[in-house]
C-alpha cells in the first residue's frame, strides 16, 4: 500500500515529520512518497496543487497531510492560494465524508475552558459533509476582478445547495458510524429558515428508516452551538452540512482545550482518505519547535484504522499517546503547572519511545 505524504506550509513539515517517525517505528509494509503542496508548491511550481502532487495523491491508498496556508499568500488570486490545494484534493479524491472526533483526554481536562464535570470523558464524533453546500455552490467568483477586490461590485453572493444523493451518502456514513458507538445521531440543520436544510432534514429522516437500531434527532444549528457548550456529553454522533460542520467542529475542538490534539479523516466511498490535524498551518509558531504534533500522530492512527486496515497498529499509536500524556509531557499549547514542557521533536520522540517500550 502507498501513502502520500504532503507536509505543506507553516508547522506542517514539523508535525508531519513526527508522524512519519511514528509510522517508521511500526515497521509496516507501506511505501511512502512526499510531495509539495500549498504555498510551498506555489513557490516552487507556481500552483498550490501541482499535477505531480495530485497524481501522487490519486495513486495512494491514503494521504497524510500537514496543513497549508500563510498570510503572505493572502494577496494572491483566489485560485492560487494555498487553501485551494485542500479544496482541490477533496474534490478530485471525492472526499465527501469528514470525521472529526472531539475527545477530552482525562489528563487534559483542565485545558478546557468548561468545567471538568461538563467535559471529562467527552467523546463525540462530528461527521461533516465535505463536498457540497455553500462552499461549492454556484455562481462563485465575484472576487475575480483583476486586483482581487470588490471595487465597483454592487453585491456578492454564494449559493447553498445539496442534492439528494449527497445527503443520502453522508447519512449512511453517519448512521453506520453510530452503529459502532452509542447508536445515537443528531442531525444539525437550519430547516426553519433554509429550504436546502428542510430538504436535508427530510432526506435524513428517509434514510433513517434503514437504521431502526439507531436513534435520530434533529437540531437547529444555533441550538447545537449552544448545547455544545452547555452539555456537550449529550451528543454522540453529529452529522451536518459543510458550513455548519466547519464551524461546529472547531467549536467542539476547543471544548477539549487544544486544537493541537485533534485529528481528522476525510474519506471517499472506497475508504481511501486524506488524514490531517484539525488545525491550520499556525504560521505564528512555525519553525520554532513548539507545535503540538499529537493531532497529526492521531490522524496517522485514523489512517491506519480506516484506509490501511491496521486497526491494531492504530490502537498501539493511540495507547502510546495516552502513555506520553500520563507521563506528564506537554507541548506549550497543553502545558499546565506541574507538567513538563517539551518541543515538537521531543513529543514525537516520546511517542516513538512509548511504542518501542510497549
Ligand atoms: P491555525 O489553526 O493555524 O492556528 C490557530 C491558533 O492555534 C494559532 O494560535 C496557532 O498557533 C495555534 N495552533 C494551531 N495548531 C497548533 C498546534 N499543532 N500546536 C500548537 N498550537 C497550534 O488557524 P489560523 O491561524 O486561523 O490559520 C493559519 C493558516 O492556516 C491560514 O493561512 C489558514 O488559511 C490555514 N488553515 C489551513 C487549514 C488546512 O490546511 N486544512 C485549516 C485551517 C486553516
Amino acid at each position: 500500500m502507498n501513502i502520500a505524504i504532503l507536509p505543506g506550509d507553516g508547522i506542517g513539515p514539523e508535525i508531519v515529520a513526527e508522524a512519519v517517525r511514528v509510522l517508521d517505528v511500526l515497521e509496516l509494509p507501506f511505501n511512502t512518497e512526499s510531495a509539495l503542496v500549498g504555498g510551498a508548491a506555489y513557490e516552487a511550481h507556481g500552483h498550490p496543487l501541482p499535477d505531480a502532487t495530485l497524481k501522487l495523491a490519486q495513486a495512494a491508498d491514503a494521504v497524510l497531510f500537514g496543513a497549508v496556508g500563510d498570510w503572505k499568500f493572502d494577496t494572491l488570486e483566489r485560485s492560487l492560494r494555498p487553501e485551494q490545494a485542500i479544496l482541490g484534493l477533496r474534490k478530485h479524491l471525492q472526499l465527501f465524508a469528514n470525521f472529526r472526533p472531539a475527545i477530552c483526554y482525562s489528563q487534559l481536562t483542565h485545558a478546557s475552558s468548561l468545567k471538568p464535570e461538563l467535559i471529562g470523558g467527552l467523546d463525540i464524533l462530528i461527521v461533516r459533509e465535505l463536498t457540497g453546500d455553500i462552499y461549492f455552490g454556484q455562481p462563485r467568483g465575484r472576487r475575480e476582478s483583476p486586483d482581487g477586490a470588490f471595487k465597483g461590485h454592487p453585491e456578492a453572493f454564494d449559493t447553498m445547495r445539496y442534492s439528494r444523493p449527497e445527503i443520502e451518502r453522508i447519512a449512511h456514513v453517519a448512521f453506520q458510524a453510530a452503529r459502532k458507538r452509542s447508536k445515537r445521531v443528531t442531525s444539525v440543520d437550519k430547516a426553519n429558515v433554509l429550504e436546502t436544510f428542510q430538504f436535508w432534514r427530510d432526506v435524513m429522516t428517509e434514510v433513517h428508516a434503514d437504521y431502526p437500531d439507531i436513534e435520530l434527532d434533529h437540531m437547529y444549528v444555533d441550538n447545537a452551538a449552544m448545547q455544545l457548550v452547555k452539555a456537550p456529553k449529550k451528543f454522540d454522533v453529529i452529522v451536518t452540512g459543510n458550513m455548519f460542520g466547519d464551524i461546529l467542529s472547531d467549536e467542539a475542538a476547543m471544548l477539549t482545550g487544544s486544537i493541537g490534539m485533534l485529528p481528522s479523516a476525510s474519506l471517499n466511498a472506497a475508504n481511501r482518505g486524506l488524514y490531517e490535524p484539525s488545525h491550520g498551518s499556525a504560521p505564528d509558531i512555525a519553525g520554532k519547535n513548539i507545535a503540538n504534533p499529537l493531532a497529526t500522530i492521531l490522524s496517522l492512527a485514523m489512517m491506519l484504522r480506516f484506509s490501511l486496515n491496521q486497526a491494531e497498529a492504530a490502537l498501539r499509536v493511540e495507547a502510546a499517546v495516552v502513555k506520553v500524556l500520563e507521563s506528564g509531557l506537554r507541548t506549550a499549547d497543553i502545558w499546565s503547572e506541574g507538567t513538563q514542557r517539551v518541543g515538537t521533536r521531543e513529543m514525537g520522540s516520546a511517542v516513538v519511545a512509548a511504542l518501542n517500550a510497549a
